[in-house]
C-alpha cells in the first residue's frame, strides 16, 4: 500500500460553516499533506456565522478570522455555488475523494403542528434570521412589520435574537451588517413589543446568561417578566446549576422592572405558554396560547402539561423559534425522528458508507454554541485520519488534484473559488467602511457571481 506521505489523501467537506471549517483545520493539522476541498451551495462561506449569528453580535462573527486562516493553508480549496445533489452527486465525490465529511447543519425548522402555522405573518425563525442576515434564499420574505406586537415562540437564544432584532434602536441597527433590505424594513417597523413565550418555566429556559444580560444595555428597551412566574426567591435553590441560577437572577431582575414612560420598546418573557392555534382572516391576527403546568416524568425531565386554560394575544407577527432541523442528503442515511444522520462518533452508520463522516448539527442536532463544533469536529477527524491510514487511496496519479478542479469547473462554470470569495469579501468590507459598518452584504446571486469573477 502506498504511504500517504508520498501521495496525499483527498477529502471533500460539504458545508462551509463552523463545523466544516473546524473539521478542515483538524485534518490539515493531522495530515500536513492532505488536500481538503470545501463545498458550499452558496457563493459565500461561513454558514451560520454569516447567515445565522445576529448582526448585533459582531464579536461572535469575528470567529470568521479563524476560518480565513484555515482557508489560506496549503492544501485547502473552497468551491462555492456548488450544490451536492444538484450540480454534483455523492457518487461522483466518492469516485474522486478518499472521504467525505458532511457539515451541512440543520437547514430547516422544527414544526409546531398547529392550525394556522402557515398563515401569512407566521414565520419560522430560520427564514427571519436568513432574511435579516442577507441569505439569498430569504431576501423576498417581507415579514409584516406594520404591527405593534410580535409574539415569539420558544425560550432559546434564537428567540432572543429575533426579538432583539425587532426592538433594537435605529442607531444600533445602522452600525451592523444587517442586510440593507432588512435594515430599512426594521427601521420603518411599527413593532414596539415582543412577547417571548416559553412552554415550560424560567428554570427550564434555554437562554444563555450573556444573551440575557445584554438586554439590560439596550437603549430604550424595557424588559419585563411576571413576578408571579419569576418570584423573588427563584434563584435561591443551590441545587440548581450555577448558569441556571445566574439566568434566574437576571430574569428576576426583569420581573422587578416597571416599564417607565421613556421605554420606546418592550420585551416580555411569558412562561408556561404553548401555542395551540394561530388565527386570522388571510393573515395572522391573533395567537391562542395554552396555559401549562409542569410535571416531572419518570426520566426526571420536566414537561409542560396543558391545564385546559387559554389566553388569546392579538398580534400581526408570530415568529416560531422552536429549533432547527436537519434535511436528508441524497443517498445518505437519515433519522427522521432526530433530523440527523445516524453515526458512531462521526463515522456514518450503515453498509456502503465507510468513507463518509458527519460533523456539527447534522451529526448531533441543533445544539451548542459555535465553539462546541470544534470538539465535535475533532472527534470525527480523529476517526477519519485513523481510517485513512489503512485505506487504499481512490486515486494515485500526481495530477489528481488538478483533474478534480477541471471536472468541477467544467460541471459548474459559475463556481466561486477562494479568490472569488475574497473579491466579494473585499467589496462588501469596502462598502461597509464608507458607512461605518463591518460590511454591506451583497444578497443578489447574480451580483455575487459577477463580483467573484476575475
Ligand atoms: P433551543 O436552544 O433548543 O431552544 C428551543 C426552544 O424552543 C426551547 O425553549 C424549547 O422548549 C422550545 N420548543 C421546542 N418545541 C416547542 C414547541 N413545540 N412548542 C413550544 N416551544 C417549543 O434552540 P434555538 O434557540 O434554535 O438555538 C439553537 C442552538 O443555537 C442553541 O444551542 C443555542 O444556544 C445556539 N445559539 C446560540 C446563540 C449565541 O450564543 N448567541 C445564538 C443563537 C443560537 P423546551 O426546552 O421545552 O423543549
Amino acid at each position: 500500500m502506498e504511504n500517504h506521505t508520498t501521495r496525499p489523501h483527498h477529502v471533500a467537506v460539504v458545508g462551509s460553516g463552523p463545523s466544516g471549517f473546524y473539521a478542515a483545520a483538524a485534518l490539515l493539522d493531522a495530515e500536513p499533506d492532505v488536500r481538503v476541498d470545501m463545498f458550499d451551495r452558496l457563493a459565500t462561506p461561513w454558514g451560520l456565522v454569516r447567515a445565522g449569528v445576529a448582526p448585533d453580535h459582531p464579536k461572535i462573527k469575528s470567529v470568521s478570522g479563524q476560518y480565513d486562516k484555515t482557508a489560506a493553508r496549503e492544501g485547502f480549496r473552497f468551491f462555492g455555488h456548488v450544490c451536492l445533489g444538484e450540480d454534483i452527486s455523492r457518487e461522483e465525490l466518492l469516485e474522486r475523494y478518499d472521504a467525505i465529511i458532511y457539515a451541512v447543519g440543520s437547514q430547516t425548522e422544527r414544526r409546531l403542528g398547529i392550525p394556522g402555522e402557515d398563515l401569512p405573518g407566521s414565520i419560522a425563525s430560520v427564514d427571519f434570521v436568513g432574511w435579516y442576515n442577507g441569505h439569498p434564499d430569504y431576501v423576498d420574505l417581507a415579514p409584516p412589520l406594520a404591527t405593534e406586537r410580535a409574539v415569539v415562540i420558544g425560550a432559546g437564544n434564537v428567540a432572543l435574537d429575533v426579538a432583539r432584532m425587532l426592538l433594537l434602536p435605529e442607531a444600533d441597527l445602522r452600525s451592523t451588517d444587517t442586510a440593507d433590505h432588512a435594515l430599512d424594513a426594521l427601521v420603518a417597523s411599527s413593532v414596539r413589543e415582543a412577547i417571548i413565550c416559553g412552554r415550560r418555566g424560567p428554570r427550564e429556559a434555554a437562554f444563555t446568561t450573556t444573551e440575557l444580560r445584554e438586554l439590560n444595555d439596550i437603549e430604550g428597551l424595557a424588559v419585563v417578566a411576571d413576578p408571579e412566574q419569576v418570584p423573588a426567591d427563584i434563584a435561591d435553590d443551590d441545587t440548581l446549576p450555577k448558569a441556571t441560577r445566574r439566568n434566574l437572577e437576571l430574569l428576576r431582575g426583569f420581573a422587578e422592572n416597571a416599564p417607565g414612560p421613556e421605554a420606546e420598546h418592550r420585551m416580555e418573557f411569558r412562561f408556561y405558554r404553548s401555542p395551540v392555534e394561530i388565527r386570522g382572516d388571510g393573515r395572522v391576527e391573533e395567537i391562542v396560547l395554552a396555559i401549562n403546568r409542569l410535571e416531572t416524568g419518570d426520566d426526571g425531565r420536566t414537561r409542560a402539561v396543558d391545564t385546559g386554560e387559554r389566553e388569546t394575544v392579538a398580534t400581526g407577527l408570530v415568529l416560531r423559534a422552536v429549533g432547527y432541523r436537519g434535511l436528508a442528503l441524497p443517498g445518505v442515511p437519515f433519522d427522521d425522528d432526530t433530523g440527523t444522520v445516524p453515526h458512531t462518533e462521526g463515522r456514518i452508520d450503515g453498509e456502503g458508507h465507510d468513507r463518509e463522516y458527519v460533523v456539527g448539527w447534522i451529526k448531533r442536532g441543533p445544539s451548542g454554541i459555535i465553539g462546541t463544533n470544534k470538539k465535535d469536529a475533532n472527534e470525527t477527524v480523529r476517526h477519519l485520519v485513523a481510517d485513512l491510514a489503512d485505506r487504499e487511496p481512490v486515486a494515485t496519479d500526481a495530477g489528481h488534484h488538478d483533474t478534480i478542479e477541471t471536472w468541477l469547473r467544467d460541471r459548474c462554470p459559475d463556481l466561486v473559488d477562494q479568490a472569488g470569495w475574497q473579491a466579494i469579501d473585499a467589496h462588501e468590507r469596502g462598502r461597509g467602511e464608507t458607512h461605518g459598518r463591518p460590511r454591506v452584504k451583497v444578497v443578489d446571486r447574480e451580483e455575487l457571481l459577477k463580483l467573484s469573477r476575475p
